[in-house]
């Protein structure tokens, strides 16, 4: 029987979450839902003077809000608690069980210590590029010479090598690039733990050891992450070998570019999940945009075109989501191409769906409001391409003008619309059909256009001649502060 698909992401919580470690664990996320997998966050902090527990928390926040949730992992806020059968989640807390697989190793013959010196490590690589070789620590290049086979001094501390294989090439298969070929005899027989402090300790275990211990240990099937770790992969799959788990599958997912072509930083702009949230941007747009980077989804196996077809919902992701029509080479972003399908997503959904994502981006007094306030609300301001545009012009509805557009005030503000604007301020029936109907009566009196009468009255309300559909505005402004706006103009 095959195993369920088990994905992973594995960040090092060593700074922000950055959108390329996102578009990852989106694969990974979509790859686990297509297949009814478990997808697991694990959090690969054991570079000591980087990884902080600030940093974790913004791993987990920025992938809560983009909707990537994680079967097994650490529970949200809490570094002492997780969630899932394989924990701790974090690789810290873990030492005990890479302690005792590095043991395994040695009782098998797998792995040995080496007390090579760098000093003595030196000086062989000196005499091995003399002879016009790459020096590789590497029983076959370097025979009978290294700790493998000598009797160094046991009373000194030790790294542990582990035994790589020493003919032929090492094939990482790999469902998005093909197949790449490493030859052994260019691969060392690497360290998987530093020096320990006495004879016989085991000493921290290096990174590339650690993530196959957990990918076996969590019955990883899938491994799917940034194609940067390429290079390690080779490195890792003897490791697998030697501790009897069926090689999962690898996907190495290309980089992110910027407009430039070079690798996506902070000189092209924001680059962290966090400023991506905070332009207002909604996350079904960011994983649309992300995942579109590098994925051509097909629909009947022909590629996605119609810009509707694009629009894809999670449910549609998840469905087409095949690595095998992931592009192998890096992807540019385009930021042009995030605010369309944001502004597009945006006009799509309902205002109950776009309610939770604007309110982190308005005023205090929005959770007290009545819902269908709230609904007129977020209808009248949905052609806004981001939630940032549309708390920006719902501000008119929380605040008192600061100040006037002169020239607005000047053009508008007519002899000829003041007695109108006195009739507004005495309506009593704020319901659209009754401002209507009080409209067309004012409007006809004073022999006014609709645009004269709606521009005065954004001017009054809202200090310039911009806001929502007149009648939205002032049923959003609501009686009693219409008529308290309008008075310094009666
Ligand atoms: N911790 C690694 C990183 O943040 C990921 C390792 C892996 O996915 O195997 O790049």
């Amino acid at each position: 029987m095959s195993r369920q698909v088990v994905t992973r992401f594995a960040p090092s919580p060593t700074g922000m979450l950055h959108i390329g470690g996102v578009r990852t664990a989106l694969f990974c996320w979509l790859f686990a839902r297509k297949h009814g997998g478990r997808f697991i966050l694990r959090v690969e902090d054991t570079d000591l003077s980087r990884s902080t527990d600030d940093n974790i928390r913004i791993i987990e926040e920025g992938m809560a809000w983009c909707g990537l949730d994680w079967d097994e992992g650490p529970v949200m806020g809490d570094p002492t608690r997780w969630k899932g059968p394989h924990g701790p989640y974090r690789q810290m807390q873990r030492m005990d069980l890479y302690r005792t697989k590095i043991q395994e190793l040695l009782d098998k013959g797998l792995a040995y210590r080496c007390r090579c010196s760098r000093e003595i490590l030196d000086e062989r690589r000196k005499a091995v590029e003399a002879a016009g070789k790459v020096f590789q620590y590497n029983r076959g290049l370097d025979a009978g010479k290294g700790c493998a086979s000598a009797n160094h001094d046991a009373s000194q501390p030790a790294a542990i090598r582990f035994r790589m294989p020493v003919d032929g090439d090492i094939v990482v298969p790999d469902l998005i690039k093909g197949e790449t070929r490493f030859p052994a005899d260019s691969l060392d027989d690497w360290i998987i733990a530093r020096t320990g402090e006495g004879p016989g300790d085991i000493g921290v275990p290096t990174y590339n050891f650690c993530v196959v211990v957990d990918d076996t240990h969590m019955e990883v099937t899938h491994v799917i992450r940034g194609d940067d770790h390429l290079n390690n992969t080779p490195k890792q799959i003897p490791l697998f070998a030697a501790f009897g788990y069926d090689l999962p599958a690898f996907a190495h997912v290309p980089m992110i570019l910027g407009a430039d072509g070079a690798k996506l930083s902070k000189r092209h702009g924001a680059t962290s999940i966090t400023e991506y949230q905070a332009m207002g941007l909604l996350p079904s747009a960011v994983r649309l945009a992300l995942a579109r980077l590098s994925w051509t989804p097909k629909i009947d196996g022909k590629a996605v075109e119609t810009a509707e077809e694009e629009l894809l919902t999670d449910e549609q992701m998840i469905q087409l989501f095949d690595l095998a029509d992931c592009q192998k080479s890096a992807a540019r972003f385009d930021m042009d191409k995030l605010q369309w399908l944001n502004q597009k997503l945006i006009q799509r959904a309902s205002w109950q769906e776009l309610e939770p994502h604007l309110r982190p981006f308005m005023p205090a007094g929005w959770t007290g409001k009545p819902e269908g306030w709230k609904a007129q609300a977020i209808q009248a301001t949905q052609k806004g391409k981001s939630l940032t545009d549309m708390a920006e012009a719902l501000r008119f509805a929380f605040e008192r003008p600061a100040a006037f557009d002169d020239k607005a005030v000047e053009k508008f503000m007519t002899p000829a619309v003041k007695p109108a604007l006195q009739e507004v301020s005495q309506l009593a029936d704020y319901t659209h059909e009754g401002l209507e109907a009080a409209f067309a009566g004012i409007l006809e009196r004073h022999d006014l256009k609709t645009k004269d009468l709606a521009q005065a009255l954004r001017v009054a309300l809202c200090g310039k001649p911009v806001s929502p559909g007149i009648f939205d505005t002032l049923m959003l402004v609501g009686r009693a502060e219409v008529v308290a706006r309008l008075e310094r103009w009666l």
